[in-house]
């Protein structure tokens, strides 16, 4: 598995990605042993970027996380391991110095582990931005400081946020964005926000590949929130590659993978089949190329939905 550096921070961190909000049950439930399994054969493959957050079950993908790391047996020092603070399931939004802290200790102990690689702010459109330049990050800053976090990082679905904290942060004082559903098939917003987050030496993880679902053969989830337009655009695309005998699961995932400036493509994945099939994904990427012919063809069926995005968080001033 390809390893890419991850902005200024000197991680190595393998292009694919693991989401553990599946280990959630977000997408349905997933036995303990096949969350283990998936684990396990996504080390074995050479994934060891982790990603979860306490919201993603209400604390259970974590815990899950944790336990499955655990039982892998895998050194610390060859994985790393990002949570988030700040959005809750049962709580709602809390992004106040007081409750980052809390929630650092309690996602690590959570986890099992001493410290995280990384710690994001968790969709901070929910929250005031001037709130989290002036509280958040600083409060970030000072468990950086204490050695539960090695790094920190924000996260959220509108790109305007990161210009907006990242312009008005002290520079170099986050590390890391997370930014998901903007570099896939259907949505390549991100691109064009590529060079100012280079120009800002932050490390760029972009998640959910497969558009949360909406380009699986399975469709999504029920709590999507795509426009129904959307979501039938992205129905069309998968029965079209099915019907040619192909897999719009891969096609996807070989597409957020094969911009280098992007350190790692977060999918969420619940089982060792879904990692096998990923990770050959992008084995097949880097030996053959893409298919073409076939990407050409989805991105005409997407091309009357290319960018849309849906309403997230609060209307900033
Ligand atoms: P995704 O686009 O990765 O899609 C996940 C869905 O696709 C799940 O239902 C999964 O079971 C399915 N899937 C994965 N591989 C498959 C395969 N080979 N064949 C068929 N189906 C397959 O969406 P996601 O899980 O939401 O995003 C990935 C990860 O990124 C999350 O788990 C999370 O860790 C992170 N994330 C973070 C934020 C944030 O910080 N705000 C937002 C979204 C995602």
């Amino acid at each position: 598995m390809e390893l890419r550096e991850m902005g200024g921070t000197g991680l190595r961190v393998s292009a694919v990605g693991f989401g553990a909000s599946p280990l959630g049950n977000v997408f349905g439930d997933v036995p303990r042993d096949a969350a283990r399994a998936a684990v396990r054969r996504a080390l074995d493959l050479g994934v060891n970027f982790f990603d979860t957050s306490p919201y993603y079950g209400g604390t259970v993908s974590e815990s899950v996380l944790g336990d499955c790391l655990r039982h892998a047996a895998v050194p610390r020092d060859q994985v790393v391991v990002a949570t988030k603070c700040g959005r809750y399931k049962d709580e709602g939004f809390d992004f106040s110095a007081a409750r980052v802290a809390r929630s650092v200790d309690e996602s690590l102990a959570r986890l099992g582990l001493d410290y995280v690689d990384i710690l994001h702010a968790h969709d901070i459109e929910f929250t005031s931005l001037d709130q989290i330049v002036n509280e958040t990050v600083p409060a970030l800053r000072k468990i950086k400081e204490s050695g539960k976090a090695r790094f920190i990082g924000i996260t959220g679905l509108p790109l305007s946020i990161y210009p907006y904290v990242l312009d008005r942060a002290p520079l170099g004082s986050v590390d890391v964005i997370l930014s998901y559903c903007h570099y896939g098939i259907n949505d390549t917003s991100l691109v064009d926000l590529l060079p100012y987050l280079k120009s800002k030496g932050v490390g760029v993880i972009t998640a959910s590949p497969l558009a949360m679902g909406l380009l699986t053969d399975n469709g999504p989830p029920d709590w999507h929130p795509a426009p129904e337009h959307l979501k039938s655009a992205c129905r069309a695309a998968a029965e079209h590659c099915s019907k040619k005998g192909k897999s719009i699961t891969k096609l996807a995932m070989q597409y957020s993978l094969m911009n280098n400036e992007i350190s790692t493509v977060l999918v969420g994945m619940n089982s060792s089949k879904q990692v096998e099939e990923n990770v050959a994904a992008a084995l097949e990427l880097s030996t053959s190329g893409i298919d073409e012919e076939l990407l050409h063809e989805v991105e005409a069926i997407l091309e009357p939905v290319k960018n849309m995005t849906w309403p997230s968080g609060i209307q900033q001033a």
